[in-house]
């Protein structure tokens, strides 16, 4: 019997240990951490053994084939040590990926994943298909290949779990757009974070589709160094396309094979111009899978708002309150201020990832009246913004009820208060739910 081992007990890891134990493998789990209570629960339930509080080398360096969890680096010593032996480390949606017969649209990109992969499983679902939703949201992708049967899945798919990705084969891919993120974890360069990303492409056959955003020069810049296979449906704000989606006038235009239909872009649930470009990929996405424009249209205007993506959460003395907390960079946090059409006191602030934040200057300039910082180091934004509103139209907080008291006291009736902080929120937070979470709770307490 072949034996695995899985480095990292949470979601992704548990879940791979799930299937390979109802394929019948010798299975080891190990977390060089403590592992939460409900994925030890579930190791003891399906009697899968594990470790955890560091790892042990001589269960571990036996293993015919690794699962590692995309939260370790490579660079980690135990991972260079089974590198170092030649031992074959692979990614939970690699191993799930073996086992899955299932049609697969699986998305990546800097921004936009979550809210392009909800749409999509929304649109399936409207179309009656038998789909999962899975990956980077909800239950890993292996834990339902185990427990599960789709037709088809839609997976959202984070840059570290593509590194290890090798004979991964998705039927459908989208990248929504690349900008600087997470660049750590690559060497600081961005060649390998755009490498990673594309490997979503790399098993593409030619009836495959790979969907992208043509107006993001990183992408094209890309895709013009390397050998595509796949059929490309780009989407485009800019420019018209022959096959794909892009803006006229008023409306998205879709073009696929012989057909061209079109949406009203006012009839669009999601607002903001990043959610035009989302939409355009899960209409694209839909239209490949063979459903039908009506179903298409009717989906993405009953869409309701992801939880911390530009979710309205409460109008207060004619001040709407905006979460979104997930906006942990600051390409994010431009979209957001961008579609604001009201005065904006923006709540901003956490842990700086290299943040560049002139890009906002002018965004800030013409829309943001007021700031307050909810972070624990804010120089970098009075640096940036003091400037731009006015030293007396900053302010410095700890807590999100704090944040949420200064931001009412300098909006009238008519403002929008926007929590989208640019930075990550382990500062502060447990992490960018838990501070959506509060800011929505001191909303509801004004
Ligand atoms: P991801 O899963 O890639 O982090 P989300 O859909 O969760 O993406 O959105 C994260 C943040 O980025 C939110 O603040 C959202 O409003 C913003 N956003 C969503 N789509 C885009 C896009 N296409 N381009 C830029 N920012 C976006």
């Amino acid at each position: 019997m072949s034996r695995i081992v899985i480095l990292g007990g949470a979601e992704s890891g548990v879940g791979a240990a799930v299937l390979a134990k109802v394929k019948g493998f010798d299975v080891f789990l190990s977390d060089k951490g403590k592992i939460a209570q409900e994925y030890a629960d579930t190791l003891r339930k399906w009697d899968i053994p594990y470790e955890e509080g560091g790892h042990s080398e001589e269960l571990v360096l036996n293993a015919d084939e690794v699962v590692k969890s995309p939260g370790i680096p490579s660079t980690a010593p135990l991972i260079r040590k089974l590198m170092g032996q030649g031992t074959h480390i692979i990614s939970e949606i690699e191993f799930a990926g073996r086992y899955d017969t299932a049609k697969k649209i699986c998305i990546t990109g800097s921004n936009g994943k979550t809210t392009t992969t909800s749409l999509i499983y929304y649109l399936l679902k409207n179309a009656g298909l038998n789909v999962g939703l899975g990956g980077n949201i909800g239950k890993s992708y292996a834990y339902q290949v185990a427990t599960e049967h789709f037709d088809y899945y839609v997976l959202e798919i984070s840059s570290f779990q593509l590194d290890n990705v090798y004979d991964f084969r998705p039927d459908i891919a989208v990248i929504t757009n690349i900008t600087p993120d997470h660049l750590d974890r690559y060497d600081h360069k961005m060649e390998n974070y755009v490498k990673a990303k594309f490997r979503i492409t790399r098993n593409l056959r030619p009836e495959d589709c790979f969907i992208f955003d043509s107006d993001d020069e990183i992408t094209i810049g890309h895709l013009d160094k390397i050998v595509l296979k796949a059929k490309q449906l780009p989407f485009s704000q800019r420019s018209e396309v022959s096959q794909g989606a892009f803006v006229r006038d008023d409306k998205i235009v879709l073009r696929y094979e012989k057909d061209e239909s079109e949406i009203f872009l006012n009839e669009l649930s999601l607002g903001g111009r990043h959610n035009i470009y989302n939409s355009m990929a899960a209409a694209l996405a839909a239209k490949a899978t063979g459903i039908d424009n009506k179903t298409i249209r009717d989906s993405l205007s009953s869409f309701k708002a992801v939880e911390h993506r530009l979710e309205p959460v409460l109008s207060v003395r004619d001040v709407l309150y905006i979460n979104d907390s997930k906006a942990t960079n600051v390409d994010a946090a431009w979209y957001a201020l961008e579609c604001q059409k009201r005065p904006v006191v923006w709540i901003v602030g956490g842990t700086d990832k290299g943040n560049q934040y002139s890009v906002l200057d002018s965004l800030v300039r013409s829309k943001v009246k007021a700031i307050v910082c909810l972070g624990v180091d804010n120089v970098k934004i009075h640096d940036a913004f003091e400037s731009i509103v006015g030293k007396e139209k900053m302010t410095d907080v700890l807590s999100a009820e704090d944040a949420v008291k200064a931001a009412a006291a300098f909006a009238s009736p008519g403002d929008v208060v926007l929590l989208s902080p640019c930075c990550a929120s382990f500062d502060l937070f447990k992490n960018y739910e838990d501070r959506g979470a509060r800011f929505k709770e001191a909303v509801r307490k004004l």
